[in-house]
């Protein structure tokens, strides 16, 4: 069973991070706005500042070890230099899993073939998106607010789910 998992927000809390300096930095909150902040941002600095949610690591070092599961990471990205740094940062933690950033204008489920596999993202829309072409989805949120999908925590939680 193919598994793919999010970055900003499940894995990383890069979100917080990345918003807090658009907000010193008086950036406007609408799309374009944003979509031009985050094309210029400097991700050293972002990963740096972040930190790794709920071990996350460990847990899909669990994950894979389980067997049950194909793993993949599936993360949007506005710029190369964002892929670069991501990419570095899960292969540094974890050599044997395949990264797969995704266009930020593309929607997740254009990029992999979505049938019968589980996205685990924090970001309810992707999740509608992906359910609707045929997958299933599973939201993380550190509140437990699934906003009507089953909801997780913990990433190893999934071990025991399917
Ligand atoms: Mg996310």
């Amino acid at each position: 069973m193919n598994l793919y998992i999010d970055f900003d927000g499940v894995i990383y809390n890069t979100i917080d991070v990345s918003y807090k300096i658009a907000e010193d930095e008086g950036i406007n909150k609408d799309y374009e706005s944003y979509y031009q902040f985050f094309k210029s941002l400097d991700w050293c600095d972002v990963l740096e500042k972040s930190s790794e949610i709920n071990d996350a690591f460990k847990a899909i070092r669990k994950i894979i070890d389980s067997k049950k599961f194909n793993v993949f990471v599936l993360t949007h990205v506005v710029s190369l230099e964002e892929a670069e740094f991501k990419v570095n940062l899960i292969k540094d933690h974890i050599s044997d899993i395949t990264v797969i950033p995704v266009p930020k204008n593309l929607p997740k489920y254009k990029m992999v073939d979505v049938k019968d596999s589980i996205l685990v993202d924090d970001y309810p829309e992707n999740l509608r998106e992906w359910k609707k072409a045929g997958g299933i989805g599973i939201r993380f949120d550190l509140d437990m607010d699934g906003k009507g999908f089953p909801v997780i925590c913990h990433l190893d939680e999934l071990i025991e789910m399917f």
